[in-house]
């Protein structure tokens, strides 16, 4: 991290301090534009980085993790308002929880899997578009579900989605900043927690990711 934190500073300098405004000509501004991409590339790698080592301590410390009760409709709650204070595009953020469904794992990776499906929803909803957040229960299991009327993708990609640096449109999703490793983190997370991703999806109709825990991590919280 660090080496990378150091080039980003130097390319961010050069791109403040090299351009037309502060009288520079010539050679100078010429270099202008393939600084300002190494600067833009930089900062894509870094977050490259930031996953990466996210995944590789879900792999390998992830089941040492303390399972505690997580007070789940609380966690989404604080996902559910932060997508709507960030949210720049005018879409419809709504939801539905099952207030008194807690759930026994981790804290942490359940905050990642949350996150990251909430995070895509956002990425690849177009202006005005419609995004449910749910949480709820049966007799076999606690469900969460995000589901979209963003672009949708095509069934044939679908199983493809859960692996490292997999995009289903790189060109379109290298603009926006994905790196492709948010759904590779949910798989792994979920593993850990004897859950299954379940993913519908049509093209520019929508998709709906859900996660189905199993029964036995259910723990039903009369609301305080
Ligand atoms: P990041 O690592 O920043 O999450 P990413 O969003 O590109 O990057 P994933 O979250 O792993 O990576 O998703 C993989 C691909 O699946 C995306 O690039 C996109 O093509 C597709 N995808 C995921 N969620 C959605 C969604 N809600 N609607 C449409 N396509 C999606
Ligand atoms: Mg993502």
């Amino acid at each position: 991290r660090t080496p990378l934190i150091v080039l980003r500073g130097y390319l961010e300098m050069m791109v403040d301090e090299g351009g037309e405004k502060n009288g520079n000509t010539g050679a100078l501004q010429s270099w202008q534009m393939p600084i300002k991409e190494m600067s833009t590339q930089a900062v894509r790698m870094g977050r490259i980085i930031e996953d990466l080592l996210k995944l590789a301590r879900v792999e390998s410390e992830g089941l040492q993790q303390k399972q505690e009760v997580i007070n789940v409709p609380q966690l989404l709650a604080s996902l559910v308002a932060n997508a709507q204070k960030t949210d720049d595009k005018n879409r419809q953020i709504s939801h539905e929880f099952d207030q008194s469904l807690f759930l026994h794992g981790r804290p942490g990776e359940l905050e990642s899997v949350f996150g990251n499906l909430i995070d895509n929803a956002m990425q690849y909803t177009p202006e005005g578009g419609v995004i449910k957040v749910r949480w709820w229960v049966d007799e076999t299991a606690a469900y969460f579900s995000v589901s979209d009327t963003g672009i949708g993708i095509d069934a044939k990609y679908i199983p493809r989605l859960t692996e490292r640096f997999y995009r289903v449109d790189p060109g379109r999703s290298s603009a926006s900043g994905g790196t492709g490793l948010g759904l590779a983190i949910v798989k792994h997370c979920l593993e850990h927690h004897d859950a299954e991703l379940q993913v519908a999806s049509e093209i520019n109709v929508g998709s709906s990711f859900t996660c189905r825990f199993p029964r036995y991590r259910v723990h039903l919280r009369t609301a305080a």
